[in-house]
């Protein structure tokens, strides 16, 4: 879930207004994730207002580097002047895996800076690695026979939004809460616990983000060698998230961590981040055998892959300016606005009881009220109403049971916007806190 709609559409009432339709369970299953769905539609709808400028740090839309934009446009351009390509971008129908001269290059990039023993067998594009995610999980719960169904394992929430349930009946996920590390007074990083993760043969994957869309957690790698272990041992797969991560965009800011592959693992990595959302392009990076399961599934839900990504990032991935281009203008740019909104929230929120979770990838921090006196969707109508959007914390919690109060006092902070309006959001955010908790002192010491 991207959380940001462009260009609403108006409901004309009149003109639509027939008598009511029946619908499915799996109709049934979507409207109760109307939370979710009033939030994107709010965000998505969210405008300046003339008393109360907007401050939109709520999306999940990357920023629009310029220098990234030219390149891209140019790419354009070549791909305009060429002899076939345009007609070959807009006149054919890739296969469902995608074009083959796109993961032959993007395998022979891999192999040779990662030294992945991987050819185009091994990599499938989808529309947007959110419909991968879709067809992966699919494939790894719910039930494999009569009496067995299985989950897909989150070892670690919060996590990221879109590992959504909506269409299942059975819960599709198992989440476990984190261990939470103070750092220092003000940050803390969440860790796997790995004492309560329990393998079961319930488990049909494991799956984490990484770097972990809400917090920025770069989930360390022993935690990953961990993990991988662990998967490898129960023969289920390990699926790794890296739509902001390794090897591109490279998002990331914490020493070297390293990116790992095996026939084991499978990766999925989205071109939207980089600064192409539009062109809804999601990669896996897995076995023959798992792409071949993906291309079917592919088939039968969307026909064929799209071309415009791939045709857009051909040469970027041929020439291996992609992960040039990642490390050396996406990261330093996302680096800069981190920096510079740590700097801000740690001067604003100083008389408050606050903790930031340290932010190692993505371009989110994750802000912390430990006791807030209000919840956290509380805390986001008050600012909806000063025009400033964040995200509620408790929606980051897909397939968490457990009752968590901490759950109810986080929120998601993106720093892809203008430094301007991210330090004016955080001033507001702020104020509310200041006086929800001011509040609460005065009717304790009354
Ligand atoms: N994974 C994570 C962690 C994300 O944050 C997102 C989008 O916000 C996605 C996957 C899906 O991205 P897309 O479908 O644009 O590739």
């Amino acid at each position: 879930f991207v959380l940001s709609l462009a260009n609403p559409h108006p409901s004309h009432r009149t003109r639509n207004n027939h008598r009511s339709m029946k619908f499915s369970r799996w109709a049934d299953r979507i409207l109760h994730e109307q939370g979710i769905i009033n939030l994107m539609k709010d965000l998505g709808n969210a405008t300046e207002r003339s008393n109360m400028p907007l401050c939109m740090l709520g999306g999940g839309n990357p920023a629009h580097i310029p220098e990234l934009e030219q390149y891209f446009r140019d790419q354009m351009q070549k791909v305009m002047q060429s002899e076939s390509r345009f007609e070959q971008l807009i006149g054919d129908y890739a296969g469902p895996q995608g074009l083959y001269e796109f993961s032959e290059a993007l395998a022979k990039l891999l192999q040779k800076n990662f030294g992945w023993d991987i050819g185009s067998e091994n990599i499938a594009v989808a529309n947007g690695s959110q419909m991968a995610f879709t067809i992966l999980f699919r494939l790894f719960s719910g039930p494999y026979s009569a009496n067995d169904r299985k989950q897909i394992l989150l070892p670690m929430t919060p996590e990221y939004i879109g590992y959504n349930e909506a269409d299942e009946v059975a819960p599709r996920f198992r989440s476990l809460k984190p261990k939470i590390v103070e750092i220092s007074q003000n940050t803390f990083k969440y860790e796997v616990n790995f004492n309560e993760l329990e393998m079961t043969d319930q488990v049909g994957a494991i799956c984490v983000s990484r770097p972990t869309n809400p917090t920025g957690n770069m989930v360390t790698d022993k935690e990953m060698e961990h993990l991988a272990a662990l998967a490898k041992n129960h023969q289920v797969p390990l699926i790794v998230d890296g739509a902001y991560g390794l090897p591109f965009p490279n998002i990331v800011y914490s020493d070297q961590p390293t990116v790992t592959w095996d026939q084991n693992t499978i990766l999925v990595l989205s071109l939207s981040k980089l600064g192409l959302p539009g062109t809804r392009t999601g990669i896996i990076v897995a076995r023959p055998q798992v792409i071949e399961l993906f291309t079917c599934a592919n088939a039968i839900m969307t026909l064929a892959s799209g071309n415009f990504g791939s045709v857009l990032t051909l040469n970027a991935v041929k020439s291996g300016e992609l992960l040039e281009l990642s490390k050396n203008v996406i990261q330093p740019y996302y680096k800069r606005q981190m920096d510079h909104v740590v700097d801000v929230i740690h001067s604003r929120f100083q008389d408050l009881p606050y903790m930031l979770h340290v932010s190692e990838g993505a371009f989110f921090v994750w802000l912390w009220f430990p006791d807030l006196p209000i919840s956290d969707e509380q805390l986001y109508q008050r600012l909806k109403q000063k025009n400033v959007y964040v995200v509620p914390g408790s929606y980051f919690f897909p397939g968490l049971k457990e009752q968590w109060k901490h759950r109810f006092e986080c929120i998601r902070i993106s720093y892809a916007g203008s430094k301007d309006s991210i330090a004016r959001g955080l001033d507001i955010i702020a104020g509310e806190v200041r006086s929800v908790f001011l509040k609460r002192n005065q009717e304790t010491t009354v």
